[in-house]
């Protein structure tokens, strides 16, 4: 018994289910001071800021670090290069899969069809502004490295923390001694993770508390049937893509894969962002055997980039939104659904909610009407929670193929 309460897993799980339990008890008094500004706006408010503020405190300088490390540890750029173009089209490959799965799953279970689309929210909903695809790949380049640090683009350092990393590379003798000084940082910064990582139940606790206390059942009723296709669409992900990809690509256990992974995604779960999840799934392919100047390329790309739940369910709001308001959807527009939910989940950064705000390049490039994000809304927090968790999957999933096709994997370690 000790020892399953010591167990981190068990800790986290047991802190997101009180989360949940304590958020739906708060939810069912009539509203009161104590209730709304004392507990929830007060100490759980206070908990879950307090502890996401913490894990985001270690993403950038762990980031930077990081990276710097994978790719200088390479020194043959070659290889890099090599490593990069398989990380990316292992991306491409498993976004595509989710778009197509998701697409699929709406067509054919149909959410929208019956939604009521005449509701007020929607005549007082302000759609987001709609990026271009240019705008959306110069804001990768960094005029200012500092100023994307402090800004905490993740996406922009990223940028710098290549060109820095293949430079120190190149610099043979000369950089070795600054290549260790990363490496010390890069230890202490995962040091620091593993402290922070002592509160994260209360932390996960708190945060999950204050969603379902906010969000309420309510909202979740009038789209139960989309929210229901959405989580379809990611489970069939996980196991065709991610364990196609682990069982038939490199002949992993998808099941040992899950036990590793629940710690992980209680952390994506309850902050919604795969950014704040970075030195988390880092820890754990650490555990996993994967060779560190893999996890330390491979993760923080992914976590930008990589959003395969996203696309998921910009693909499944779509169709959705398109049988709400009665469209059609032709043979063409689903294709534009597929290629602009690719580049629109690239697009999305790490954080909460984002993906809902890219959701209107996905609309707009397949003429539908973009005011239909207001019919989702009110249940984005909870997709987003879904959808991050698989996005951070989908990073760890690619890191091990990439490590076992790298032969940098070690399997005894893994199968521990
Ligand atoms: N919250 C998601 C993530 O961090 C992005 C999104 O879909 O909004 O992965």
């Amino acid at each position: 018994m000790k020892n399953v309460l010591k167990n981190s897993t068990f800790r986290l799980i047991t802190g997101l289910f009180l989360g949940i339990i304590f958020g739906f008890i708060m939810k069912s008094f009539p509203s009161h001071f104590y209730i709304d500004n004392l507990i929830m706006d007060g100490i759980m408010r206070f908990l879950s800021s307090a502890f996401i503020s913490l894990i985001k405190m270690t993403v950038i300088p762990l980031v930077f670090v990081s990276l710097i490390c994978g790719i200088a540890s390479f020194g043959d750029t070659k290889k890099l290069g090599m490593i990069g173009l398989k990380t990316i089209l292992l991306f491409l490959f498993s976004t595509v899969g989710a778009i197509i799965i998701s697409i699929m799953c709406a067509v054919f279970f149909k959410p929208g069809v019956g939604v009521n689309c005449d509701v007020a929210s929607i005549a007082s909903y302000t759609p987001p502004e709609v990026k271009s695809i240019v705008d959306i790949f110069l804001d990768i380049i960094p005029s200012n490295p500092i100023k994307s640090m402090s800004k905490g683009n993740l996406l922009q350092v990223l940028v710098f923390a290549v060109f820095f990393g293949v430079s120190i590379g190149t610099l043979g003798e000369k950089s070795k001694k600054l290549i260790e000084i990363f490496e010390i940082i890069n230890d202490c910064m995962m040091k620091i993770v593993m402290i922070i990582m002592k509160v994260a139940p209360l932390g996960v606790f708190a945060s999950i508390s204050i969603t379902v206390y906010s969000t309420g059942i309510d909202s979740l009723i009038g789209i139960l049937k989309m929210v229901g296709v959405v989580v379809l669409a990611l489970v069939l992900h996980t196991f065709l893509i991610y364990g196609g990809m682990l069982k038939i690509g490199c002949h992993l256990s998808i099941v040992k894969f899950l036990k590793r992974y629940t710690n992980v995604a209680g952390v994506a779960f309850s902050t919604a962002s795969s950014n704040a999840t970075l030195p988390v799934s880092m820890e754990m392919m650490k555990n996993a055997g994967v060779k560190s100047f893999i996890y330390q390329f491979v993760l923080p790309i992914g976590a930008t980039v990589n959003m395969a739940g996203t696309a998921i369910a910009q693909g499944v709001t779509a169709v959705f939104i398109s049988q709400a308001y009665g469209m059609e959807l032709s043979f063409e527009a689903m294709l534009t659904i597929v290629v602009s939910a690719v580049l629109s989940s690239i697009g999305t950064a790490g954080v909460p909610g984002v993906g809902m705000i890219m959701m209107a390049m996905v609309l707009e490039a397949a003429g539908l009407p973009v005011q239909g994000i207001a019919l989702v809304i009110g249940v984005d927090r909870i997709l987003d929670m879904m959808r991050t968790t698989v996005n951070v999957m989908g990073d760890c999933v690619c890191c091990l193929v990439v490590a076992k096709s790298e032969n940098v994997l070690e399997l005894e370690k893994y199968n521990a």
